[in-house]
């Protein structure tokens, strides 16, 4: 990144941590055999790849051999809904929320469009899911109940413990879409009556196409890619070794850090949102009453356009998001913010700041600074 730009994106992704880049660059260089030779090269190989994996683990709170390494958080989601689905032909009924990140989504959609009955479980106006709706429509005809922690565009956690103690109580597996919390909050999956975690390196500090899947020890999943015998046959192909590196060194950084960070990026967010809503009297924090992740606010300036506010933040070198990333180029509306009946006067002016603990309070102070001139450059265009 250009030095006196300030990167308030990483909801979409992380700069990876130095020790993060040098484990990958060492790996590039000097461990390059492929981990399923048999000579002692390989084997070397190999060791660190399995070192990866129990640091994965230990980040979550599971054992090595639950974890499966992915090509990121898309394809773990993709694995864990279609793998879990295929087991059980019979049922032909899954649930999950309105607020999912696109690729739970489009999944979703393409099921309904291959037969399948699909519910999309609603929330309220700051996010959280209707946990009535949730415990009507999961029953014993539901192959799969799917959930996000904590939702990309506004930070709002949902409350997968009880959500898949009721899917657990009529005896349906829950699958969790865990990519924007873990490195935010703690998740231990021990303590949850799930089956499937869906986890991304590039969301905490480490490197991008490459993230995990947790498994839990029993559940029985189909392969989606069919190749070698790697990742328990699950995913076929050889490992991306240098990724997989990297996602193992992020994860223990992350443990190391013992969550001191996060209350410093907590303080850095709260700064943020309270000196916009000082300052800015139409702007309006969306999820502001539920629990949230403490690196992520979204804010909605009332009557403007998200896409002309980006663009004059990043003119200032101030980078942001209107929504999820996978959405911004073609700004629609956002389906989280429709969901939780944030009025279109709210939503079109709707911009993601996130996060990290690479942020500094004096970055804070600048934006707070800053964002009010570029506000009224364009409400005075708009009158
Ligand atoms: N799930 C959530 C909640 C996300 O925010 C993202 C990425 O933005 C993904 C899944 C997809 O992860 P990946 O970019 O690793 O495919």
């Amino acid at each position: 990144m250009t030095t006196g730009t300030i990167y308030l994106d990483n909801n979409a992704s992380t700069r990876p941590l130095p020790e993060v880049v040098e484990g990958m660059t060492r790996c590039l260089n000097d461990q390059y055999a492929n981990p399923s030779s048999v000579h002692q090269f390989g084997q070397t190989v190999r060791h660190r790849v399995e070192c990866a994996r129990e640091q994965v683990a230990s980040l979550i709170g599971a054992e090595p051999r639950e974890i499966v390494f992915t090509s990121g958080g898309t394809e773990s989601i993709n694995l864990a809904i279609r793998g879990a689905l295929a087991m059980k032909p019979d049922r032909r009924h899954f649930v999950t929320t309105a607020v999912e990140h696109s690729a739970g989504l489009r999944l979703a959609e393409q099921l309904q469009r291959e037969g399948y009955d699909v519910d999309f479980i609603g929330v309220d106006r700051n996010g959280r899911v209707d946990q009535a709706e949730w415990a009507a429509k999961v029953t014993e005809r539901t192959a799969l109940a799917s959930v996000m922690h904590a939702n990309n565009e506004t930070g709002v956690i949902l409350d997968v413990p009880r959500l898949a103690a009721i899917a657990s109580e009529v005896g349906v597996p829950v699958h969790v879409d865990a990519v924007q919390s873990v490195g935010k909050i703690p998740v231990d999956v021990s303590h949850w009556p799930v089956q499937l975690v869906s986890l991304s390196a590039h969301k905490f500090h480490g490197p991008k196409g490459v993230g995990a899947l947790y498994i839990r020890r029993r559940t029985r999943l189909a392969a989606r890619v069919l190749g070698g015998n790697q990742e328990h046959r699950l995913r076929g192909g050889t490992e991306n070794v240098p990724g997989i590196i990297g996602m193992g060194l992020a994860a223990t950084a992350i443990g190391q850090d013992g969550g001191a960070s996060i209350e410093r990026v907590r303080e850095m967010r709260d700064a943020l949102e309270s000196g916009i809503l000082s300052s800015v009297p139409f702007a309006h924090v969306n999820g502001a009453d539920a629990v949230r992740i403490a690196n992520t606010t979204n804010v909605s300036f009332e009557g403007l356009e998200a896409e002309a506010i980006l663009i004059l933040l990043s003119e200032a070198g101030i980078y942001a998001s209107a929504g999820s990333a996978c959405s911004s180029g073609a700004l629609e509306t956002s389906h989280v913010l429709k969901a939780m009946g944030i009025e279109e006067r709210l939503t079109h002016g709707a911009i993601r700041f996130s996060l990290s603990k690479l942020n500094t309070a004096d970055e804070i102070r600048h934006v707070v600074g800053a964002l009010p001139n570029i506000l009224n450059r364009l409400t005075s265009l708009a009158k």
